[in-house]
Parts: structure tokens; C-alpha cells; sequence
């Protein structure tokens, strides 16, 4: 990008210093910051409230948004998956998935995924680079926008996650940036409580976040309990293995609030992580490290060339089965957007046609 300043990621004390070095009183940088962030508009020329000539100003050394929606497509269950390109040509997803209480957003973090985790899609696109604090927000306020109109109230307020492409602890200063942005009154307002950060488990950015106030909530992507099977599965457990990172767990679980627990997410692979044998393995190490946490069991999303297949609903019922024997608290997490290539581990940029719509939504119906 040119020399432009990218204004969406600037918290309101930033923008204000922003307009006073252009010669502007402080409550310009307010203004601003609110038709940004409240309004959720995308160009200088719908702040209509601005003097004409602090518009073209803006115009000439600043931008509003950088990111262009590509494609957006909608699933049979109502989820709608963004395509966006940043100025630099690099594809951005972004997922909107309606719920009967609340509303969420899964947004991306990273272009692209440096880690290798062998059944997720978004793995083969390897590292194209971070994404930038104001490439954060702006996924939201392209969401937000969309499913509801631009710069209407959300009608029930909205979850975020942080469980787009990429692994959000290898870009923690940009995402605790939008977060601080995200949550301030007189913008979005989204407050760190209402969002979960998903991590592969880097270990010594656990042990960061631990420290962090006004942090969100964290969820652990572990697909495996032993070391040898996660090393197959998740390259990254070679550098931090299930003990490294169940023990930076439990320095995490020291500073969760009444209520709050840790998610550990595991995905069902037919046949590869899914025996009783695994359940209590799994069981085991949990219970073993007494971490107050919770089981999120993700029904593999399949998709070409991935070489797996989903677990069976009977054998998913079965692993719960097994962890809630043993005290653990398991849910099921219903799949959303397969069809769309939306679904977890599903964002590679795919551009769907019909056929792989149909085909993918076959996928789904045979298990
Ligand atoms: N890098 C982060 C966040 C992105 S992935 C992380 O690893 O946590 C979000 C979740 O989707 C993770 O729990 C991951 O294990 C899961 N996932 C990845 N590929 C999947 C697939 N094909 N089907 C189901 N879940 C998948």
C-alpha cells in the first residue's frame, strides 16, 4: 500500500493524536473514530458530518478500509463465508453464523497457516503472512454489515472467535489490538469477554495471554492425547508437546474467572483418533493435569484432498460417553457451512461452484 494510514486498527487515543497531527481539534479524531467504528462506514465520503475538505484530506493520506470482498457465499443453514482480498492480494475469510441467542463471527488472523496440521484445508495454503490489527476489525465490520445493514445495532450483540485461518498466538499483538479496539463503548463494542481465541498451542503466548487483563477466552486445539499420534497430526506438537502444553494450561487456569473454563477442541477423525481407548487416554491426561476445562467434540469437515473422514455420530456419542464417565465435560459441536467450505479447517480460499456445493453437502449427508 501507499503511505496511507490504515485507520481502522487505531484505538480512539490514537486517532485523536492521528487528527491533531493533521491540524484537527480532538473531538474530530472522536467523531471519526465513531463513524468508523460505531457507524461501520467504509469511505470517508459517507461521514457526511466531516467538513468536505477534511474528507479529501483524508482522502489523500488516509484509507477507511483496505479489504475488498471477493465473493461471498450462503449455506443451506444460513452461515455465510466472506472472500476478501487485502491491498496486497492476499485472501481473507471471514464467517457469519447465525445462532438462536447470540450471533457469531469466526475471523482469520493470518493469511494463509504457517502450521501443518495434516487435516486442515487452510494448512495447504501455507504462510502468507499476518494479518494487521485494522485487517481484523475490518472483518467484522464487513460481517456486521452485511447480515445486518451497515451501521445498524446488533439486534442480540455478537460473539467472536478466532478460529479463521491461521493460528492467532503468532500474530498476539495485532489481535490484542483489534480486541482493545473492538472494545471500546463508542465503537463496536465488543468486550474480550464475548470473544475465544483458538490455539494450536504456542506455548509461551498461552503463558503471555495468562498475563494479559481483558483477555478472552482461550480454546486448545489437541485432536490428540498422546504425543505420538499429535506429533503426526499437529507438527507443532514436536516444539510443544502434550505435557508442555497442558502444564501452560494450568498456569492459564489460575486466572480463570468464576465460571469461565479452557476449551479443548477435538476434531473426530474416522478411525485415526476416535477409539474408546483414545477417549480415555484423553480422559486421562485431562484429568491428570485437573484443569477446569471443557471438551468441544468437532466432527471432522472433510474436503478434498484431506485424507480423512468424519467419525460416525454413533462413534462421536460414544467418545462423549466415555469422557462424561470419567468427569469431563463434553459437547458436540454442530457442523456449519460445510457446504460452503465455511466449516472448521474448511477456509482456503475456495472459490464453490454449485457442483462442489452439492458435492460437499453429499459429503456431509453420508455420516
Ligand atoms: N490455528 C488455530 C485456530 C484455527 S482452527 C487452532 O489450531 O486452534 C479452529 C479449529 O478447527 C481447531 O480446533 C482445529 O483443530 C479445527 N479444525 C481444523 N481443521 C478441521 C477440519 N477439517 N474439521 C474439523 N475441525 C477442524
Amino acid at each position: 500500500m501507499d503511505n496511507a494510514v490504515q485507520l481502522t486498527g487505531l484505538s480512539q487515543p490514537e486517532m485523536i493524536s492521528f487528527v491533531e497531527t493533521m491540524g484537527e481539534p480532538a473531538y474530530r479524531g472522536r467523531q471519526l473514530f465513531a463513524a468508523l467504528q460505531h457507524r461501520r462506514l467504509r469511505s470517508f465520503d459517507e461521514i457526511t458530518d466531516l467538513p468536505k475538505d477534511l474528507r479529501a484530506r483524508l482522502n489523500e493520506m488516509a484509507k477507511a478500509a483496505t479489504l475488498k470482498i471477493e465473493s461471498q457465499y450462503t449455506s443451506g443453514d444460513g452461515t455465510r463465508r466472506y472472500l476478501m482480498k487485502t491491498h496486497d492480494g492476499l485472501p481473507v475469510e471471514t464467517v457469519f453464523i447465525p445462532e438462536e441467542r447470540r450471533d457469531t463471527i469466526c475471523f482469520s488472523s493470518q493469511s494463509g497457516c504457517p502450521l501443518q496440521c495434516t487435516f486442515c484445508l487452510t494448512a495447504q495454503l501455507g504462510l502468507l503472512r499476518s494479518l494487521t490489527a485494522g485487517e481484523i476489525v475490518e472483518q467484522i465490520h464487513i460481517a456486521l454489515n452485511n447480515a445486518y445493514g451497515t451501521g445498524v445495532k446488533t439486534p442480540r450483540g455478537t460473539n467472536l472467535v478466532a478460529m479463521g485461518a491461521g493460528e492467532p498466538l503468532l500474530n498476539l499483538d495485532q489481535l490484542l489490538k483489534a480486541l482493545r479496539v473492538m472494545a471500546d463503548p463508542q465503537g463496536l463494542h465488543i468486550v474480550p469477554n464475548r470473544v475465544t481465541v483458538s490455539t494450536a498451542g504456542v506455548v509461551p503466548r498461552i503463558l503471555d495471554l495468562a498475563k494479559t487483563s481483558d483477555r478472552p477466552h482461550l480454546a486448545i486445539s489437541l485432536a490428540a492425547a498422546t504425543d505420538e499420534l499429535r506429533n503426526e497430526l499437529m507438527p507443532i506438537n514436536k516444539r510443544w508437546p502434550p505435557e508442555d502444553l497442558l502444564s501452560a494450561c494450568k498456569v492459564f487456569e489460575k486466572t480463570l474467572k468464576p465460571g469461565e473454563r479452557l476449551t479443548f477442541e477435538y476434531v473426530m477423525l474416522d478411525g485415526v483418533n476416535d477409539s474408546d481407548e483414545q477417549a480415555r487416554q484423553l480422559a486421562n491426561l485431562l484429568n491428570r493435569h485437573d484443569i477446569r476445562s471443557k471438551v468441544n467434540l468437532i466432527p471432522h469437515n472433510p474436503a478434498d484432498p484431506l485424507p480423512y473422514r468424519p467419525s460416525s455420530d454413533q462413534t462421536v456419542e460414544r467418545f462423549k460417553n466415555i469422557l462424561e464417565s470419567k468427569g469431563i465435560h463434553t459437547y458436540v459441536r454442530r457442523p456449519r457451512g460445510r457446504d460452503i467450505f465455511a466449516a472448521c479447517g474448511q477456509l482456503a480460499a475456495r472459490q464453490t461452484t454449485l457442483s462442489n456445493r452439492i458435492e460437499s453437502s453429499l459429503v456431509g449427508a453420508n455420516n
